[in-house]
């Protein structure tokens, strides 16, 4: 399915964006920009499918000890109608007490996950949730060039937020409105530069 197909099935890759700065939704969903691959984007690429080869032959979440793997799925395309959304998830593992979403970020960590990445991963479990009709109880996110993760509990308020961020996604290319700049510190490291330059 392409980005444009329809406007009532969003990405998840949006969620993420919509977070880093909603202006890329409207290049993207407004103006109809895709996202340039960058060298890092062509790098992780490569790295993915080596992390993918190393995801299938762990034992444990995560390549973690605590806990033992039970079924795992690489690469799962999910769409919800219902949810209005759709993507591809990295991984998803069963573990004894349920499904947990994996999700790799082909970069080093910080101190804590961006709430980009936040917001993206609860989206895959829910889309998760919804196709295999088994709660997910967290999401992990990988860091995977230091090799740090984070486990997030998948919590009822943190879903009300995505479908939230879905909404206004929704109303940005309804309205075909420009939103305004939250935070020009995120501008040196955007893809979209050149672009908001010119608008
Ligand atoms: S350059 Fe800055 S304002 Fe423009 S889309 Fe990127 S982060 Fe947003």
């Amino acid at each position: 399915m392409s980005e444009d197909d329809d406007i009532h099935l969003i990405p998840v890759t949006w969620i993420k964006q919509y977070h880093f700065c909603p202006r890329i939704i409207y290049y993207l969903g407004v103006l109809g920009y895709k996202e340039r691959v960058t060298e890092s984007m062509a790098e992780g690429r490569d790295l993915h499918i080596d992390e993918e080869r190393r995801a299938k032959r762990r034992k444990t979440l995560a390549g973690e000890r605590k806990e033992l793997t039970r079924g795992f799925w690489s690469r799962v395309h999910i769409v919800s109608e219902r949810l209005g959304l759709y993507g591809s998830i990295d991984e998803v593992v069963e573990v004894d007490d349920g499904l947990v979403v994996v999700e790799n970020k082909f970069m080093k960590s910080s101190k804590k996950p961006h709430s980009a990445h936040i917001y993206q991963a609860i989206a895959y479990a829910m889309l998760v949730e919804e196709f295999f009709h088994k709660p997910v109880r967290k999401a992990v996110i990988r860091y995977v060039r230091d090799g740090r993760s984070f486990e997030l509990r998948v919590t009822d308020d943190l879903k009300k937020h995505v479908l939230w961020t879905a909404s206004k996604i929704r109303s940005i290319i309804e309205k075909e409105k420009l939103p305004r700049i939250m935070n020009r510190r995120r501008c040196r490291s955007c893809g979209f530069q050149r672009v908001c330059k010119d608008v």
